[in-house]
Parts: structure tokens; sequence; C-alpha cells
């Protein structure tokens, strides 16, 4: 059959099994060998078991009918030469002739007595001889000699008639018996030629049927083992994206999709695996970023740039928007912003604070966890893969102590990974010891530069405001003035109410010149009794009025103590430029105020006089 015409004869059986399809062809193979061996067991045992057993039969018979006739002719020859003799020794091949006739017909009886087309013919051949006998062969033998010639002759020619009624007979017999023989033998070899004949067919359509299901076969299996070993080598070179049709027999279908299954499987973890490495890579280039900033503020000691650059790197880290760094203050119960990456160069606009425990700030401050803030606005230390959340806060810890906290704000919400947390702890700890370190620093730059008593600048501090001020002030031609006061008759306050009193009184007097300065003023203990204050873009006119504010502010605070101070006020100008220059003229005008009457501002005159001033 042509499969092109009939596809529906392959197309439903495509999902048989490859077994049930070998077994098929297998079988067609069997059936045939089964028939050929059946038809050869038939015509073998036709052949060996009757044919020639019949032709073996049929052959002796021949041979012993043959032998039989000589012993009648021996008997025949015999006795005509006794009855024309006379004498008894001719009669010598009669009686061996006899002897064997006998042998010989047991065995005729023998192999065709049984035979019913053959058996007659033997009864018709052993009359006609038992005739011969009784007529001729016994009376000859036993009867009288014949003197007669006339008698003889008769006598003769009867036992010739009877002899060839018998010869008759017996062509008949063995002319039928080999006219079965050659009938047995040409049955024998049209059954071996049948034989071969149904054997060659029955062979011939076999291989036609075997051919025809093994194309079958070769037409169901090969293509999709084609596919399967195609994509196999697809799959191997890494195109995970390779997929087998489906078609073919049952196994092939199963080994398709345990391919595909094994090919998905795989896409899924190489996916994984890039994403791990992705992440990796990510995790790498954040901790680099951390180790950057880490080596960065390492040398710094200005809190400024540490926090700078501290919140800088963390908002470079991720998904965050806005960061600001909240710091504990001395005694460690409140937080106030340091640094909020929002306000332009990280100044911080309103004060914040913010009491420990309080939001997710002062929680993360009190428990030194890190605290995030979800998208449901609730507060967790754990953070889940790739949650959202709207807020980290990270504290930064320095040995076991809490000294702030980073926060970082997520707006709107973004996911954050586990990873990204560890690396933003990684960098509040680093950020941690250099806000420290910074801290310290200008901790205790602050105290070399401020006097214990009066907890105002000191001298040194003062030379390096006034050596920048005055360059300033000179170089850009801006306004700049100098206070100096000094504490009328201290030394008599000293001796009537103690060294205990005068620091007392000294540190009062402080207070009222530190609270009414301006932003832009800054006091200074010059040393002693003697307080200065330099006072930026003022000229010597304001500075005066200034001075004259403090004498008031100090005579209405401290006169009942009897504390008052006299003020020697100079400004920038022409002669005094220098920070020398500038305090010299102050030391003077405040001499002149001294020795005007004290409790008085003087100002320093361009003239070299200088002028106290009665304001009030
Ligand atoms: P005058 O009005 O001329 O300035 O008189 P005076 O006594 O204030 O001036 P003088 O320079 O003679 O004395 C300054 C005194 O100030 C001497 C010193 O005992 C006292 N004094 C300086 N520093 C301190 C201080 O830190 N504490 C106390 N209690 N007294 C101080
Ligand atoms: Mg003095
Ligand atoms: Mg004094």
């Amino acid at each position: 059959m042509d499969e092109r015409h009939a596809p529906e004869s392959i197309v439903p059986d495509r999902r048989d099994s490859l077994a049930a399809r070998l077994r098929r062809a297998f079988s067609v193979v069997l059936v045939g060998i089964g028939v050929t061996a059946l038809v050869s067991a038939g015509v073998f045992g036709y052949v060996f078991l009757k044919a020639r057993p019949e032709e073996h039969r049929l052959l002796l018979a021949g041979q012993e009918a043959r032998l039989a006739h000589l012993a009648m002719v021996d008997q025949e020859t015999g006795i005509r030469g006794f009855l024309l003799s006379g004498q008894r020794q001719y009669l010598e091949p009669y009686l061996s002739g006899t002897r064997d006739l006998r042998t010989e017909e047991a065995l005729l009886v023998r192999d065709i007595g049984g035979d019913r087309g053959l058996a007659h013919l033997l009864i018709d051949r052993r009359v006609a001889e038992q005739a011969w006998f009784d007529q001729w062969a016994t009376p000859a033998v036993q009867g009288q000699p014949l003197r007669d010639p006339a008698q003889l002759d008769a006598f003769v020619a009867s036992g010739k008639t009877l002899f060839d009624a018998y010869r008759q007979k017996h062509a008949v017999l063995t002319t039928a018996v080999d006219a079965r023989r050659n009938r047995a033998i040409n049955a024998e070899g049209l059954a071996l030629g049948v034989c071969a004949v149904v054997e060659l067919a029955v062979l011939l359509a076999t291989a036609l049927l075997a051919r025809r299901q093994s194309r079958r076969l070769e037409a169901v299996v090969v293509p999709p083992v084609a596919d399967l070993v195609d994509v196999i080598g697809r799959v191997r070179d890494g195109d995970l994206d390779a997929r087998v049709s489906g078609d073919g027999p049952a196994e092939l279908h199963e080994i398709g999709v345990g391919l595909t299954e094994m090919t998905e499987a795989l896409a899924e973890a190489r996916r994984l695996s890039e994403a791990r490495q992705e992440e990796l890579a990510e995790q790498a280039e954040r901790l680099n970023r951390v180790l950057t900033m880490s080596r960065e503020v390492a040398g710094s000691l200005n809190l400024k740039y540490v926090l700078r650059a501290v919140v800088t790197s963390t908002v470079s880290l991720g998904p965050f928007t806005k960061v600001v760094v909240w710091l504990l203050d001395e005694p460690e119960t409140r937080l106030y912003v340091a640094y909020d990456s929002s306000v332009t160069a990280g100044r911080v606009g309103t004060v914040e604070e913010l009491e420990l425990g309080r939001d997710l700030v002062g929680q993360a401050a009190q428990y030194g966890r890190t605290m995030t803030r979800g998208v449901d606005n609730v507060f967790r230390t754990v953070v889940g893969h790739d949650m959202e959340v709207s807020g980290v806060a990270v504290p930064m810890v320095v040995g076991a102590r809490v000294i702030g906290v980073l926060k970082c704000f997520a707006e709107p919400p973004a996911a954050v990974s586990p990873m990204t947390i560890e690396v933003l702890e990684t960098l509040a700890s680093q950020a941690g010891t250099a806000v420290e370190a910074a801290r310290l620093h200008e901790r205790t730059e602050q105290l070399s530069q401020t006097d214990a008593l009066t907890r105002l600048f000191n001298r040194r501090r003062l030379e390096a405001d006034l050596e920048a001020e005055c360059y300033r002030a000179t170089r850009y031609g801006r306004p700049l003035a100098f206070v100096m006061l000094d504490v009328d008759h201290f030394k008599r306050f000293n001796d009537r109410f103690g060294h205990q009193r005068g620091d007392e009184a000294l540190e009062m007097v402080a207070k009222v010149v530190a609270e009414s300065a301006r932003d832009s003023d800054t006091p200074y203990r010059f040393g002693g009794e003697e307080l200065a204050v330099l006072c930026r873009e003022t000229d010597a006119a304001g500075a005066a009025e200034f001075a004259e504010r403090l004498r008031a502010g100090i005579e209405r605070r401290l006169k009942p103590e009897g504390i008052t101070a006299s003020f020697g006020v100079a400004a920038v100008g022409p002669g005094t430029s220098s920070p020398g220059e500038l305090v010299q003229a102050a030391d003077k005008a405040m001499y002149a105020a001294k020795h005007a009457g004290r409790n008085q501002v003087a100002i320093a005159g361009a003239s070299g006089v200088d002028q106290p001033a009665k304001l009030n």
C-alpha cells in the first residue's frame, strides 16, 4: 500500500509504542517463518513417512516378483530337461526354484499383499502359477514318464500354454508395480516442487511485508530521532530554547518530554546562576563603593566632609532618593540631623530633633538594629527577599555604642534585598568610625580653642580669626571692628569677695557678652579679666553702638554686685589694617575709657587720639 495515499494508517498510531511496532514488524517475519516451517514439515512428513517407504516397498516388490519369475523359469527349465532326458538329475533347478519361489512369494505377500490395487494382480498371478503347477509341473514330476514322443510333445505344449498364461499375469503385476512406483516417485517430486514454490511465495510475501513494516517504522522513528539528536546537540552547544517536536512513538515522545523538562530545568538553573552572578557583581560593586568611601574619609577629620562622603556613597548604592545622617547628641538621649542629602550642600534646613526610641530612626538607635518601614507602614528588623520598603534606618555602631543613624528614604517604595541591607550595614559601620573620629577631633579642636571658665574662644583662636578676618577685610574692602573690654577694679573685687566670687562674676560678664553678640560677632577671652569681640561687616560706629549695649547690659545685670567694664573700640582702616595694629588701637581706646572714669566706651580715633564716647 502506498503510504502517501493512506496517511491515516500511520498518523493515528504515531503514538504507538516502539516496542509494539517492533513486535508487529517481527511478528510478520515470525508468521512467514512459521508458515514455511509448517509447509516444510507437511511435505517432508509426506515424503519421508509415506512416499519414500511406498517407493521402497514397490521397489522391493518389483525385485521380488522378478526373482520369483526367475525361480519359475528355473523350475520350468528343470522339468523340461527331466521330461526330455528322463534323468532326475535335471530336476535340480526345479527343486531350487521351488524353494526360491516360496521365499520370494512370502516376501511379495508381505510387501503388496495388503495393497488393494496390487493384491488382486498378485492373486491372479498366483492362480495362473498354481494352475501351471497343478495341471503340468506336479504331474510331470510325479507321474509315469511318457514314452510316446507325440504324447510328450502334446504334454510339453500344454505346459507351455499354462506357463504363458502365468507369464502374462506376471507381466501385468510387474507393470502395475512399476507404474505404481513411478507414480509415487512423481507424486514425491510434485510435493517437493509445490513445497518449494509455496515456501518461495511465503518468503517473498514475508520479505515484502517486513520491508513495508520496516519502512513504516523508519518513517515513524527516524525523523523524531533525528530531531532528538539535533535538539541534544543544540542544547549541548548552549541553546536552551531548543525544543523537540514531540512526534513519534510513545518512547521517543517520552524521551522528548524528558529532554524538554531537563532543558527547562537547565535554563532555569542558568537564569538563576546568571541572576546570582549579576547580583554578586552588583554586590561587589557596592562593596567597592563602600571601600572607596571608607578610604576617602579615613584620613579626613572634617566632619562635614565625612558626612557628605557617607551620604553621597549611600545614595549611589541603591534605590534611595534621599539620605539623612542623624547623630546622637552628647548625653545620648536625643538625635539631631547632621546632614541631609536633599538640602543644598547638605546643610540642615530646620533643626530637627528626635527622642531615642521614637520613629524608625529612634528605634534603630535605641536597639542598635537596622529597621525598615514597609509599604504597609510596619517597622521590621528583618528584610525578606527583595521586600518593598519606603525607608531603612541603619544604626552607626562604634564598638558597642550607637553614635547615629543612617536613614535612607525610598520614594516611591522600592525593593531592597538583604544583600543591599548588608552593604548598608557595612557602610554604616565604616561611616560610624569615621564620623566618630571627626567628631572627636572637632571636639578636641574646639576644646583647645575654648576658655574653660567662660566657655568663650581663647586668645589662640582670636589670633587665628583676626588674621583671617583682617586679611579678608583689607583684601575685599569690607568693614571689620574689634571691641575690647576690661572689668573695672577687678582686683579690688577679688580682694573684697574672694577669687571664687571673682570667677563667677567673670563668667556672668562672659554670658552677657555671648548673649548680646550677633551671629556675625565672635566673643573671646583675651586674657585675665579682659574680653574681646570681633564684629564682622561692622564699622567703628556700629561696633561702638554694640559696645555701648554690652556696657549697659553688664551695668544693668552686675552693677549691684559692684561690676562694670570699660570698652575700647577700633575698626580696620588706614593704620589699623593688621591684627596687631587693630588690637593695639582697641587696647589704647580701652585705656582711654579707663582714664576717662571707667564704665564707658572709647573709640580709637583716626587722629590717634582716643575719643571716649559717652553714649548713655
Ligand atoms: P582697672 O579698673 O584699672 O582695670 O583695675 P583692676 O584692678 O581691674 O586692674 P588690674 O590689672 O590691676 O588687676 C586685674 C586683676 O584681675 C588682677 C587679677 O587678680 C584679676 N584677675 C585676672 N584674671 C582673673 C580670674 O580669672 N579670676 C579672678 N577671680 N580674678 C582675675
Ligand atoms: Mg586688666
Ligand atoms: Mg581691670
